[in-house]
């Protein structure tokens, strides 16, 4: 078994930043990278807003670039799961075994009680590793509509962000799916740039802020289609059309953009039961832009009254940052800054227990 200062869980901006600062802390930090390693960004084709790439960046590039920068200076990067973790004693113990017959498909597909069963039976084995501090990066993932076509124009009309791809779609006509504040956002991003956004909803009501409603419903580029679910997004190299069933009727609309905002589900679920996640399964830090978050903020006031360690979990010594926290922002530079943020909290609180370079 190994034992480390810092492991960091997951390989998108979030880990590789906090594995540059753990590094260049001389923290000899492990990255639990996955087996596909680079997080959403993988699943991007050009990113125009992550500062410093003023020409713009391909997503795979920018990831590898990152996990290189991380090497460098020394992080180690394990291209493997965490499959169960113990936070209950220190140092924090980490497992990467599944289940006999088992693979990653496992926590997706579990119920709650499937998924405690899989993770005691984990950590019956002996762990991989040991840490003194762990930070989470783990991160989020779209929820897809699971409809054909979907898959293979990920990147090629079919995106999870109009924020970062809005800009691609000037004069074009776009679709977004969902009836959430997402949907509602992703819809004004694309009113800036497209000729038509059209939005799909499956009910006859949004559930979005009534402000955010508004400004959609007023637009007079959005076209709502209410009681309408997608079936297909068709074309031949790129998105060219989308099928729905619109007030029970089967419809083919033209389309050069397909959005999908059905909202994220936070990669979490291997901590269940080990530190406090909200409703949602976001991990609660110290600075969660929730009210729980307030709630662990407040509780952890220094005297001169500023919050300490405050990317800290309900654990002490575990840290979290990017999509997995982040119910708001999650951006690439959100989950990057998150990343330092989390690594320097490490640093500081593992000199607070004498175990900096111990
Ligand atoms: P959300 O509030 O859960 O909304 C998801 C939407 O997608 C719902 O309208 C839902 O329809 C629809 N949907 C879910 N599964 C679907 C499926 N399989 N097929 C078709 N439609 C489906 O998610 P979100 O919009 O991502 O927001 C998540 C949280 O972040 C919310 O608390 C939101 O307020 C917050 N947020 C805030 C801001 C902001 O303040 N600026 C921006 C974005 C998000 P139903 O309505 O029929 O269930």
């Amino acid at each position: 078994m190994e034992k480390r200062q810092v492991v960091i869980i997951g390989s998108g901006p979030a880990g590789y930043t906090a594995g540059v600062y753990a590094a260049r802390a001389q923290l000899s930090p492990v990255i639990f990278a996955g087996f596909n390693s680079g997080g959403q960004l993988m699943y991007t084709t050009e990113v125009e807003n992550f500062p410093g790439f003023a020409q713009g960046i391909q997503g795979p590039d920018l990831m590898m670039s990152m996990r290189d920068q991380a090497e460098r200076f020394g992080a180690e990067i394990k291209y493997e799961y965490v499959t169960a973790v113990d936070f209950t004693q220190r140092p924090f113990q980490l497992w990467t075994n599944f289940p006999e017959g088992a693979g990653p498909d496992i926590f997706e597909k579990a119920t709650p009680e499937e998924l405690q069963a899989h993770l005691d039976a984990i950590r019956q084995a002996e762990p991989a590793m040991t840490a003194a501090a762990v930070i989470i990066a783990t991160g989020a993932s779209a929820i897809m509509l699971g409809v054909p076509g979907e898959d293979e124009f990920l990147g090629r009309g079919v995106s999870t962000c109009a924020v970062c791809d809005a800009a691609f779609y000037r004069d074009k006509i776009t679709f977004v799916v969902g009836g959430g504040d997402s949907a509602m956002e992703d819809t004004l991003a694309l009113t800036k740039f497209a000729k038509e956004v059209h939005v799909l909803h499956r009910r006859d009501e949004f559930r979005a802020s009534k402000i955010m409603q508004e400004r959609v419903l007023n637009h007079d580029k959005v076209q709502v289609h209410w009681n309408t679910t997608v079936s297909e997004i068709a074309g031949e190299g790129s998105v060219q059309q989308i099928k729905v069933v619109e007030d029970g009727e089967a419809k083919t609309y033209a389309a050069d953009g397909v959005f999908i905002a059905i909202g994220h589900r936070p990669m979490t679920k291997v901590f269940q039961g080990q530190l406090e996640l909200d409703s949602h399964g976001y991990v609660v830090t110290r600075q969660s832009a929730t009210e729980a978050g307030v709630a662990a903020a407040s509780q952890a006031l220094e005297e001169k009254g500023l919050v300490k360690f405050p990317s800290m979990t309900s654990v002490e010594g575990v840290f979290a940052a990017g999509d997995g926290v982040d119910v708001r922002y999650k951006q690439a530079i959100t989950a990057a800054g998150q990343g330092c943020s989390a690594a320097l909290d490490a640093e500081r609180w593992l000199e607070t227990q004498g175990t900096v370079n111990a």
